[in-house]
């Protein structure tokens, strides 16, 4: 395969490259306003997000997670962190007052270099991250199999000028739940370590992968060992969600992060809420913004999909 070229800051464009720039742009303002309406119509309320706090998501034990950096500062003399996920925001909000809720949520990852040439590794991204009080895997599945097929549907309607300029219109398969569901173990079986990029290779509609062993939040049957978690692959591109029910059990939350080695320290109010009861069911799921839209637009890097790339190894001025 010939290497991705890094995308360009806007100052380096041609205006055949400022043109397709400009039509991309079209399609991130139109799946933006189209998933946020799916959203709000089925009874959310939108979060505004936060930066810095002193709890974000560990990314821990996590076969996939690549950070070479993790930001943290001192302010008003207590140590905060940038948000790597809203992941535990998530889960005390709709426990109290949010019970279905969504946040466009701004990411910091700082990937090692390495993947900047992955073409779907950023080191700024944002994810429409959602949580429902008392909801189960499924309930999930439905809710994004009805939002992506409504998106879809809707770009080919609406967008067709945008996606047939940048030669995606006619490659951009129109979707259709429900999605096939795999466990982790048979494709690991049958396909072995590089089973996430071979079943993307396989399947020409998204699928859901279930059973993943990763962080504490993430539930665990601890007499099965099976993970109720769950990753969406899209057909030629890979993951683009990951989500789960979600642990509240004082008792397990306290396991995992002790098995895990997780600093407990700075998760004191997940935990706090966790002994008190006050943690509910919950389960959600996170959308990654440029990994979504560049499914849609079939970009060699997601990053073209940013007006301001963040490729991982590549600092540009703005
Ligand atoms: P990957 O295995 O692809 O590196 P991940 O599983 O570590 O990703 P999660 O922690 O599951 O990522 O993050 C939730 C979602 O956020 C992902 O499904 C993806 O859509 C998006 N995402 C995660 N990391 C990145 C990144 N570096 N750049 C762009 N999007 C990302
Ligand atoms: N958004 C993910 C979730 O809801 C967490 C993550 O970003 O890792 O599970
Ligand atoms: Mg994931």
């Amino acid at each position: 395969m010939t290497p991705i070229n890094p995308p360009k800051s806007l100052d380096q464009l041609t205006a055949q490259e400022i043109e397709r720039k400009a039509n991309i742009g079209k399609i991130v303002t139109y799946t933006l306003g189209n998933l946020t309406s799916t959203y709000v119509n089925e009874g959310f309320q939108w979060l505004l997000p936060v930066v810095l706090s002193q709890s974000t998501d560990p990314l821990w034990p996590d076969p996939n997670a690549s950070i070479e950096t993790r930001i943290e500062v001192d302010i008003y003399g207590k140590p905060v962190r940038t948000m790597s996920s809203m992941i535990v925001h998530k889960l005390i909000a709709a426990s109290t007052v949010y019970p279905k809720l969504f946040i466009l949520s701004p990411n910091v990852r700082i990937e090692k270099s390495e993947r900047g040439k992955t073409g779907k590794h950023i080191y700024e991204f944002t994810q429409l991250d959602f949580e429902i009080q008392n909801a189960t895997s499924k309930d999930v599945f439905l809710l994004v199999e009805t939002a992506l097929c409504t998106l879809i549907k809707a770009l080919k309607k609406d967008m067709k000028e945008a996606l047939s300029a940048i030669g995606r219109f006619d490659a951009l398969p129109t979707l259709e739940g429900p999605f096939k569901i795999f466990d982790r173990e048979d494709l690991e079986a049958k396909y072995g370590e590089t089973w996430e990029a071979d079943v993307a290779s396989e399947i020409t509609q998204p699928a859901w992968i279930t059973n993943l062993p990763r962080e504490f939040y993430d539930f665990e049957d601890f007499s099965t060992g099976k993970w109720d978690n769950y990753d969406l692959i899209m057909p030629q591109f890979g993951e683009v969600l990951s989500g789960s029910k979600r642990e509240y059990d004082y008792a397990k939350v306290i396991k995992k992060m002790e098995q895990h080695g997780v600093r407990k320290e700075n998760y004191s109010l997940i935990i706090q809420m966790a002994k008190e009861g006050r943690l509910k069911p919950t389960a959600g799921a996170g959308i990654g913004i440029e990994r979504i839209v560049g499914y849609i637009t079939g970009v060699r890097h997601i990053a073209e999909c940013q007006p301001f790339p963040r490729v991982p190894g590549i600092v540009h001025e703005l």
